[in-house]
């Protein structure tokens, strides 16, 4: 027998188990996902009922039907609007949707009963068909509550027998007659359908482990990677403070602050400076990356001249340029152009656009920095005829920890999260960063920000615009 295999649910499972306000919630959602199908075929059954047979029991027959879909409708949007854990809650509905299944499954059996009553002597095909499409029907759909599936399939199978055995006792007929015949195929089709039952109920079970696996392999890597995040953050904190006083003592001796540094000792001290500001670099990412995934990076958005905020990152930069011997020119807009965002957070992306466009420039080359409107937007681009970059590498560039050329990490220096730390940034206001590039010819990137004053419309266009004139008059 089918139904004693493996297959064969495990009757703890039937209506205690951890997980039955979840049942409870998917069987609730497949009722209502198929209430217009639901609908279709009780509309169909009863016009064709009706036609063929006594129309005031169809009526009466599917009012009931309709009633016990109403119920499940208020049930439905109850269990729906359920999102806190509370046993009583969960016996409740638990108590609903049972009660709700023997309305319903009395009603569609009662209907087909009243069909079945008007064949007097004849096969009982109409109403058999009806009942074995509603069988089948529960089989499919209500697998996540065995137990309910389980009293539904029992109310349709008292039907059934009842429909097979009412010919057979009114009339005793002979063992050979059509009326035992109808009755043992209907003993045949209630197998089937308890046999279909089961086979959905497994792969619903299936479903349900692999869901399980899922959530449960999903909350590891959650955990993982908070853990991750936590070191990171923890030892980027400890390393800070010694390297900072580190930094700051090489660059004092460097500097000759305290005393004449002998020749001897100067390249090796230039080194350990140099490497002490890349490590520097290095932990001041990786706590921004920390910050911006925690969601901790606190943005105060204020009203930024463009033109004034690009001066000032390139004033920082000039250092830089002049020991490349880069030339950097600008062209600007007759215009102020103005936007709202943060301005420390927008000095580190401009200069994180300038030290990569000159660090990846070679010796005299030039930089240009331009601000203008594209759109309705504000766009700042900065432009390098330097190494450029291959096509299909943005997943490089903007990526965290890579680098398009990884020998770059040697040669040039960097920590390969410059861009990711840009774009999140950039995203953060609302803006977009991206790029244009030859390979061997250099690189044009570029970011892109609403014309928009802080506490006004977000995405506004006109606004923006209107503040744009009227700050430009
Ligand atoms: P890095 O610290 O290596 O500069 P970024 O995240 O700032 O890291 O940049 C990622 C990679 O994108 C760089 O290593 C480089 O390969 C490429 N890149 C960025 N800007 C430029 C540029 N102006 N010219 C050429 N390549 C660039």
């Amino acid at each position: 027998m089918a139904f004693l295999d493996d297959r064969a649910p495990n009757w703890t499972e039937w209506f205690g188990t951890d997980d039955l306000d979840e049942r409870i919630k998917d069987y609730v959602l497949a009722i209502s996902k198929l209430v217009w199908q639901r609908q279709m075929i009780f509309i169909a059954a009863a016009i064709l009922s009706a036609f063929y047979f006594d129309p005031v029991t169809t009526f009466a027959g599917y009012s009931a039907v309709l009633f016990t879909e109403l119920l499940d409708l208020f049930l439905a949007r109850r269990v729906m609007n359920w999102t806190e854990t509370d046993r009583r809650k969960t016996r409740l509905f638990l108590l609903g949707v049972v009660a709700n299944t023997v309305l319903s499954a009395s009603a569609i059996s009662f209907f087909v009963i009243s069909v079945a009553l008007q064949q007097v002597g004849g096969g009982h095909f109409t109403p058999l068909f009806f009942l074995f499409a509603a069988s089948l029907f529960a089989a499919m759909n209500n697998s996540q509550m065995i137990g309910v599936l389980l009293v539904r399939l029992a109310i349709y199978g008292c039907t059934f027998i009842f429909i097979a055995l009412y010919d057979v006792i009114l009339f005793k007929p002979p063992l050979g007659s059509a009326a035992w015949l109808e009755f043992f195929t209907i003993v045949f089709v209630l197998y089937f359908i308890v046999d279909v039952s089961l086979v959905f109920y497994g792969q619903y079970q299936e479903r349900l482990q692999q869901m399980l696996k899922i959530k449960e392999e999903n909350e590891r890597t959650k955990a993982a990677y908070e853990i991750k995040s936590q070191f990171l953050s923890t030892v980027s904190h400890e390393l800070r403070t010694p390297l900072t006083s580190i930094k700051a003592s090489l660059e004092l001796i460097n500097a000759g602050a305290l005393g004449e540094v002998p020749p001897a000792l100067e390249p090796a001290m230039n080194i350990a400076a140099k490497n002490a500001r890349r490590l520097s670099n290095l932990i001041d990412d990786l706590l921004d990356l920390q910050k911006i995934e925690a969601g901790e990076m606190v943005f105060h958005f204020e009203r930024i001249n463009v033109r004034e905020l690009v001066e000032e990152a390139i004033e920082s930069t000039k250092g830089y340029a002049d020991q490349l011997k880069i030339n950097m020119i600008t062209v600007f807009p007759k215009d102020d152009i103005f936007i709202a965002g943060d301005h420390s957070r927008l000095m580190q992306v401009m200069a994180n656009l300038l030290s990569n466009a000159l660090k990846f420039s070679d010796e005299g080359g030039t930089v240009q920095v331009r601000i203008a409107m594209h759109g309705a937007r504000a766009r700042i681009s900065v432009r390098d005829e330097g190494v450029g970059i291959p096509e299909n590498s943005k997943d490089k560039v903007f990526g965290k920890f890579s680098q398009v050329d990884s020998s770059d990490v040697r040669r040039i220096g960097g920590t390969g999260l410059g861009m990711s730390i840009t774009k999140q940034i950039v995203e953060r206001h609302e803006g977009t960063v991206d790029y244009e590039s030859e390979f061997g010819n250099g690189s044009t990137f570029y970011v892109e920000f609403d014309c928009k004053l802080p506490g006004k419309a977000a995405n506004s266009n006109e606004t923006a615009l209107d503040e744009q004139k009227a700050a430009n008059a």
